[in-house]
């Protein structure tokens, strides 16, 4: 029999996949690796859907390659672990990020700093060691080596923690490299979505004066009333810009498509820093200007490592940061992905999968 998703491994899995870049999710049969002696088997319990899902399954990048199963939010019990495994048990309760390989011998991995890897292994969609490729949690388990698992809090809910396992780590990790955690300063947060309502919370949570840049009005109430921010501009109403100008110290751009930077660079005091870690599908214009003029930064940032992300998960335990979620079924996930396409989701989908596939 030739070599499918379905047969490639002797563990049968099932998920959702996107097939061509219409981008579409349909039902899907594929197989898992035998529980290795590093490995971790996890059952999912629930998977957050970031912008990064939605960018991969319609090719927004150019280099997806079908059929894709997304998902790199994952929050799972453990129901297997082998012989090396002593910081897993069967019955523990675990999150899967971004990735779930790295060659863990180069000077970046030595400096715990996997994300950035030449041979990272996404969650979805990369060339796992042995050539097939990874699957990721919109899907009813994984197999992970256990380098890659991280300790869920017990306080935290399932549902509502599984997004810091990539729009948490990715804001948080930008924040502290960057400096942008001194209590007083004034942080902007461009993109009020996944990744921009933890900011917010962990801007918050580090003593900062936090201002939401946003769109249009329709989530001002949220920002300052639910999530705590001190004040919101509306980035397409010129006069509230002009309010603004050079009243921040950072700005953390989330914002996942094409957009001016010269407007938020404008937000900017001197000496400023802008970091993004929105990946749009074009290159943004970088205006010089008022870069030089103004002695500015603009920096970024991708998902953090390994223990990094354990840090901010413990911090969240510690501070009971969670995002605010919209949980859904497996058969939602179309619907979904359209209205995440139109920042119509307050602030995250989360797929519940224990009710939303077949009793195992
Ligand atoms: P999201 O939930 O869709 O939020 C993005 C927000 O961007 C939207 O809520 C919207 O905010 C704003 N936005 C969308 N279109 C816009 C436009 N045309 N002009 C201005 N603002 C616009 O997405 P997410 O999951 O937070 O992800 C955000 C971006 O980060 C994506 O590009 C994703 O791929 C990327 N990402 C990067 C990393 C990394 O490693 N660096 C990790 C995860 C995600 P308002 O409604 O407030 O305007
Ligand atoms: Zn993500």
């Amino acid at each position: 029999m030739a070599t499918s998703p379905e047969n490639e491994h002797p563990r049968k899995a099932f998920g959702w996949a996107a097939r061509d870049s219409s981008g579409i999710l349909s039902p899907f049969n594929f197989s898992r690796r035998e529980n290795g002696p590093n490995d971790v088997t996890i059952q999912i319990h629930y998977c957050g859907v970031c912008h990064s899902d939605l960018h991969t399954v319609k090719n927004d990048w150019g280099f997806s390659s079908y059929p894709i199963v997304p998902g790199h939010e994952i929050v799972g019990i453990v129901t297997q672990t082998g012989s090396n495994v002593e910081k897993f048990k069967a019955g523990d309760r675990v999150g899967v990020g971004v990735i779930v390989g790295s060659c863990l011998t180069c000077n970046v991995c030595e400096r715990d700093l996997e994300s950035y890897c030449p041979q990272k292994i996404f969650t979805y969609g990369s060339k796992d060691w042995d050539g097939t490729v990874t699957y990721g949690g919109y899907s009813d388990k994984i197999v992970v080596h256990q380098h890659f698992v991280l300790r869920f809090p017990d306080n935290l809910p399932s549902d509502s923690g599984a997004p810091l396992l990539c729009a948490g780590i990715t804001v948080y990790s930008p924040m502290k490299y960057y400096g942008m955690i001194e209590p007083g300063k004034h942080l902007g947060v461009a993109g009020l979505g996944g990744l921009g309502h933890v900011a917010v919370k962990f801007g918050k949570a580090f003593g900062l004066k936090v201002t939401v840049i946003s769109t249009s009005p329709r989530k001002e109430d949220d920002a300052i009333n639910k999530l705590g921010a001190d004040s919101f501009v509306v980035s397409t109403d010129p006069a509230q810009l002009q309010a603004a100008t050079g009243t921040m110290d950072y700005i953390i751009d989330t914002i996942a498509a094409v957009h001016p930077l010269a407007p938020l660079l404008g937000l900017l005091k001197m000496d400023g820093k802008l970091v993004t870690v929105g990946l749009p599908e074009k290159p943004l214009e970088l205006p010089v200007f008022p870069l030089v003029a103004g002695r500015k930064l603009i920096g970024g940032s991708d998902f953090g490592g390994i223990k990094e992300t354990q840090e901010m998960l413990d911090f969240c335990g510690e501070h009971n940061i969670t995002a605010d979620v919209e949980v859904i079924r497996l058969d939602d996930i179309n619907t979904a992905m359209e209205r995440l396409a139109k920042s119509d989701v307050r602030y995250r989908f989360v797929i519940d999968l224990a009710s939303s596939l077949p009793a195992q």
